[in-house]
Protein backbone atom coordinates (compact mmCIF):
# COMPACT_ATOMS: atom_id res chain seq x y z
CA UNK A 1 0.00 0.00 0.00
CA UNK A 2 3.25 2.03 -0.28
CA UNK A 3 2.55 5.89 -1.67
CA UNK A 4 4.19 5.80 -4.67
CA UNK A 5 5.36 9.70 -3.57
CA UNK A 6 7.20 8.23 -0.58
CA UNK A 7 10.85 9.09 -0.34
CA UNK A 8 13.11 5.97 -0.87
CA UNK A 9 16.07 7.75 -0.55
CA UNK A 10 17.62 7.10 3.08
CA UNK A 11 19.03 4.10 4.45
CA UNK A 12 16.67 1.19 5.34
CA UNK A 13 16.38 1.17 9.26
CA UNK A 14 13.18 -1.12 9.83
CA UNK A 15 11.88 -3.40 7.49
CA UNK A 16 9.17 -5.76 8.50
CA UNK A 17 7.67 -8.81 6.42
CA UNK A 18 4.70 -10.71 7.59
CA UNK A 19 5.38 -9.23 11.09
CA UNK A 20 3.10 -11.36 13.66
CA UNK A 21 2.44 -11.34 17.45
CA UNK A 22 -0.28 -13.08 19.38
CA UNK A 23 -0.75 -13.10 22.63
CA UNK A 24 -2.47 -15.70 25.57
CA UNK A 25 -1.32 -18.63 23.92
CA UNK A 26 -3.04 -17.33 20.31
CA UNK A 27 -6.07 -16.11 22.03
CA UNK A 28 -4.51 -12.95 20.76
CA UNK A 29 -3.39 -11.52 17.75
CA UNK A 30 -2.18 -8.27 18.27
CA UNK A 31 -0.26 -8.59 14.66
CA UNK A 32 -1.42 -9.83 11.72
CA UNK A 33 1.39 -10.20 9.61
CA UNK A 34 2.57 -6.53 9.08
CA UNK A 35 4.73 -5.25 6.43
CA UNK A 36 6.30 -1.99 6.72
CA UNK A 37 10.11 -0.08 6.01
CA UNK A 38 11.17 2.89 7.76
CA UNK A 39 14.36 5.11 6.49
CA UNK A 40 16.87 6.88 7.63
CA UNK A 41 15.96 10.47 8.89
CA UNK A 42 11.84 9.81 8.64
CA UNK A 43 8.98 11.50 10.94
CA UNK A 44 7.01 8.60 10.95
CA UNK A 45 3.32 8.89 12.82
CA UNK A 46 1.57 5.64 13.54
CA UNK A 47 -2.17 6.02 13.60
CA UNK A 48 -5.33 3.90 14.12
CA UNK A 49 -8.09 2.56 16.76
CA UNK A 50 -7.58 2.07 20.07
CA UNK A 51 -6.55 -1.96 20.50
CA UNK A 52 -4.80 -2.50 16.42
CA UNK A 53 -1.52 -3.43 17.07
CA UNK A 54 0.01 0.01 17.37
CA UNK A 55 2.01 -0.08 20.94
CA UNK A 56 2.57 -3.69 20.26
CA UNK A 57 4.40 -2.92 17.05
CA UNK A 58 6.69 -0.01 18.66
CA UNK A 59 7.39 -2.39 21.47
CA UNK A 60 8.99 -4.99 18.82
CA UNK A 61 10.91 -2.22 17.03
CA UNK A 62 12.25 -1.29 20.34
CA UNK A 63 13.13 -4.99 20.98
CA UNK A 64 11.02 -4.96 24.40
CA UNK A 65 9.38 -7.78 23.14
CA UNK A 66 9.71 -10.99 20.44
CA UNK A 67 7.57 -11.51 16.96
CA UNK A 68 5.65 -14.59 17.12
CA UNK A 69 6.08 -15.22 13.32
CA UNK A 70 7.81 -13.27 10.34
CA UNK A 71 10.93 -11.23 10.14
CA UNK A 72 11.81 -7.50 11.25
CA UNK A 73 15.15 -6.20 10.25
CA UNK A 74 16.88 -3.50 11.94
CA UNK A 75 19.31 -2.13 9.22
CA UNK A 76 19.48 -5.64 6.99
CA UNK A 77 20.09 -7.77 10.44
CA UNK A 78 17.68 -9.85 12.19
CA UNK A 79 16.56 -8.11 15.35
CA UNK A 80 14.98 -10.45 17.01
CA UNK A 81 18.04 -12.54 16.79
CA UNK A 82 20.99 -9.91 17.86
CA UNK A 83 22.84 -11.18 21.03
CA UNK A 84 23.03 -8.22 22.86
CA UNK A 85 19.49 -6.52 23.35
CA UNK A 86 19.76 -4.43 25.75
CA UNK A 87 22.57 -2.61 23.88
CA UNK A 88 20.34 -2.12 21.36
CA UNK A 89 17.68 -0.73 23.36
CA UNK A 90 20.26 2.02 24.88
CA UNK A 91 22.32 2.93 22.00
CA UNK A 92 20.74 2.65 18.83
CA UNK A 93 17.19 3.79 19.91
CA UNK A 94 15.39 6.05 22.26
CA UNK A 95 11.87 5.49 23.77
CA UNK A 96 9.60 7.34 25.03
CA UNK A 97 6.36 6.52 26.78
CA UNK A 98 2.81 8.22 27.69
CA UNK A 99 3.29 7.67 31.45
CA UNK A 100 7.50 9.10 30.95
CA UNK A 101 8.85 6.22 32.89
CA UNK A 102 10.81 7.97 35.57
CA UNK A 103 12.53 6.81 38.87
CA UNK A 104 10.80 8.50 41.53
CA UNK A 105 13.87 8.53 43.61
CA UNK A 106 16.50 10.05 41.61
CA UNK A 107 16.74 13.83 40.24
CA UNK A 108 16.08 15.07 36.73
CA UNK A 109 20.03 14.64 36.57
CA UNK A 110 20.27 11.68 37.67
CA UNK A 111 17.26 9.84 35.71
CA UNK A 112 18.68 11.48 32.36
CA UNK A 113 22.06 9.85 33.28
CA UNK A 114 20.55 6.55 34.00
CA UNK A 115 21.30 5.23 30.51
CA UNK A 116 24.77 5.85 30.42
CA UNK A 117 25.58 3.86 33.41
CA UNK A 118 26.81 0.79 31.43
CA UNK A 119 29.13 2.82 29.51
CA UNK A 120 32.72 4.50 29.85
CA UNK A 121 32.05 7.54 30.40
CA UNK A 122 33.15 9.23 33.89
CA UNK A 123 31.06 10.64 36.76
CA UNK A 124 31.89 13.85 35.38
CA UNK A 125 31.23 13.43 31.99
CA UNK A 126 27.98 11.79 32.18
CA UNK A 127 27.06 15.18 34.24
CA UNK A 128 28.05 17.39 31.94
CA UNK A 129 25.93 15.81 29.12
CA UNK A 130 22.75 15.17 31.64
CA UNK A 131 23.35 18.92 31.99
CA UNK A 132 23.82 19.64 28.28
CA UNK A 133 20.81 17.60 27.22
CA UNK A 134 18.48 19.23 30.39
CA UNK A 135 19.43 22.66 29.07
CA UNK A 136 18.62 22.21 25.03
CA UNK A 137 14.96 20.14 26.54
CA UNK A 138 14.41 24.02 28.60
CA UNK A 139 15.05 22.13 32.31
CA UNK A 140 18.54 23.67 32.98
CA UNK A 141 17.16 25.19 36.23
CA UNK A 142 15.43 22.26 37.40
CA UNK A 143 18.44 19.26 37.28
CA UNK A 144 18.03 18.69 41.16
CA UNK A 145 14.06 18.21 41.23
CA UNK A 146 12.53 14.97 41.89
CA UNK A 147 10.13 13.92 38.82
CA UNK A 148 7.16 14.72 41.48
CA UNK A 149 8.24 18.13 41.70
CA UNK A 150 7.43 18.60 37.85
CA UNK A 151 4.52 19.09 35.40
CA UNK A 152 3.91 16.27 33.12
CA UNK A 153 5.27 18.07 29.90
CA UNK A 154 8.57 18.84 32.02
CA UNK A 155 8.71 15.22 33.05
CA UNK A 156 8.39 14.42 29.56
CA UNK A 157 11.29 16.93 28.61
CA UNK A 158 13.25 14.84 30.71
CA UNK A 159 12.19 11.64 29.09
CA UNK A 160 12.89 13.04 25.99
CA UNK A 161 16.58 14.38 27.37
CA UNK A 162 17.07 10.33 28.43
CA UNK A 163 16.24 9.01 25.35
CA UNK A 164 19.02 10.92 23.44
CA UNK A 165 21.55 10.23 26.30
CA UNK A 166 23.11 7.66 23.88
CA UNK A 167 22.97 9.70 20.85
CA UNK A 168 20.67 6.97 19.37
CA UNK A 169 19.60 7.01 15.66
CA UNK A 170 15.89 5.87 16.15
CA UNK A 171 13.42 7.50 18.72
CA UNK A 172 10.45 5.54 19.59
CA UNK A 173 7.58 7.09 21.08
CA UNK A 174 3.95 5.98 22.27
CA UNK A 175 1.36 7.99 23.01
CA UNK A 176 4.35 10.51 24.03
CA UNK A 177 1.63 13.38 24.66
CA UNK A 178 -1.57 11.38 26.26
CA UNK A 179 -0.92 12.57 29.47
CA UNK A 180 -0.40 16.26 28.52
CA UNK A 181 -2.93 18.86 28.62
CA UNK A 182 -3.04 20.33 24.87
CA UNK A 183 -0.48 23.40 25.75
CA UNK A 184 2.36 21.40 26.95
CA UNK A 185 1.16 18.01 24.39
CA UNK A 186 2.16 20.92 21.34
CA UNK A 187 5.23 21.85 23.38
CA UNK A 188 6.41 18.31 23.67
CA UNK A 189 5.57 17.53 19.59
CA UNK A 190 7.72 21.12 18.77
CA UNK A 191 10.67 19.56 20.84
CA UNK A 192 10.43 16.02 19.07
CA UNK A 193 10.28 17.84 15.62
CA UNK A 194 12.86 19.78 16.83
CA UNK A 195 15.71 16.91 18.06
CA UNK A 196 14.13 14.73 14.45
CA UNK A 197 15.52 18.26 12.25
CA UNK A 198 18.53 19.20 14.77
CA UNK A 199 20.18 15.84 15.25
CA UNK A 200 18.29 14.08 12.11
CA UNK A 201 17.25 11.05 14.41
CA UNK A 202 14.71 8.77 12.55
CA UNK A 203 11.45 9.22 14.68
CA UNK A 204 8.47 7.18 14.66
CA UNK A 205 5.90 8.40 17.28
CA UNK A 206 2.38 6.20 17.99
CA UNK A 207 -0.51 8.72 18.24
CA UNK A 208 -3.96 8.24 18.23
CA UNK A 209 -4.36 12.18 17.70
CA UNK A 210 -4.83 12.97 13.97
CA UNK A 211 -2.82 16.88 14.70
CA UNK A 212 -0.03 15.09 16.20
CA UNK A 213 0.07 12.72 13.22
CA UNK A 214 -0.27 15.73 10.94
CA UNK A 215 3.36 17.37 11.89
CA UNK A 216 4.92 13.69 10.73
CA UNK A 217 6.20 13.42 7.05
CA UNK A 218 4.64 9.97 6.72
CA UNK A 219 1.10 8.73 8.68
CA UNK A 220 0.94 4.75 8.09
CA UNK A 221 -2.24 3.84 9.12
CA UNK A 222 -2.86 0.85 11.17
CA UNK A 223 -6.32 -1.72 11.63
CA UNK A 224 -6.85 -4.97 12.92
CA UNK A 225 -3.02 -5.61 13.16
CA UNK A 226 -2.05 -4.90 9.72
CA UNK A 227 -1.30 -1.57 7.77
CA UNK A 228 -3.84 -0.16 5.61
CA UNK A 229 -2.41 2.98 4.31
CA UNK A 230 0.72 4.56 4.02
CA UNK A 231 1.16 8.15 2.91
CA UNK A 232 2.32 11.69 3.28
CA UNK A 233 1.14 14.13 5.47
CA UNK A 234 -0.63 17.06 4.56
CA UNK A 235 1.79 19.28 5.73
CA UNK A 236 4.68 18.44 3.27
P1 LIG B 1 -2.97 -0.06 20.45
O1 LIG B 1 -1.62 0.43 20.85
O2 LIG B 1 -3.26 0.15 18.99
O3 LIG B 1 -4.09 0.44 21.31
P2 LIG B 1 -2.00 -2.60 21.44
O4 LIG B 1 -0.81 -2.91 20.62
O5 LIG B 1 -1.79 -2.07 22.81
O6 LIG B 1 -2.98 -1.66 20.61
O7 LIG B 1 -2.89 -3.93 21.60
C1 LIG B 1 -3.25 -4.74 20.49
C2 LIG B 1 -4.03 -5.95 21.01
O8 LIG B 1 -3.14 -6.80 21.74
C3 LIG B 1 -5.14 -5.57 21.97
O9 LIG B 1 -6.19 -6.50 21.77
C4 LIG B 1 -4.49 -5.75 23.33
O10 LIG B 1 -5.48 -6.05 24.30
C5 LIG B 1 -3.58 -6.95 23.08
N1 LIG B 1 -2.39 -6.95 23.93
C6 LIG B 1 -1.38 -6.04 23.92
N2 LIG B 1 -0.43 -6.39 24.81
C7 LIG B 1 -0.85 -7.54 25.41
C8 LIG B 1 -0.30 -8.40 26.40
N3 LIG B 1 0.86 -8.14 26.97
N4 LIG B 1 -1.02 -9.50 26.75
C9 LIG B 1 -2.21 -9.79 26.16
N5 LIG B 1 -2.77 -9.01 25.20
C10 LIG B 1 -2.11 -7.91 24.83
Amino acid sequence: MADAALKKTGELIYEAIGLKKQFDNGKVVALRGLDLEIRQGEFVAIIGPSGCGKSTLLQMLGSLDKPSEGKLNYRGKSLPDFEDHAAYRSHEVGIIFQSFHLLPTFTVLENVQIPMFEGKASRSERKTRATELLESVGLGHRLSHFPSELSGGERQRVAIARSLVNNPSVLLADEPTGNLDSVSAVQIIDLLVEVHHRLGVTLVLVTHDPSVAERASRIIQMKDGVVISDRLANSN
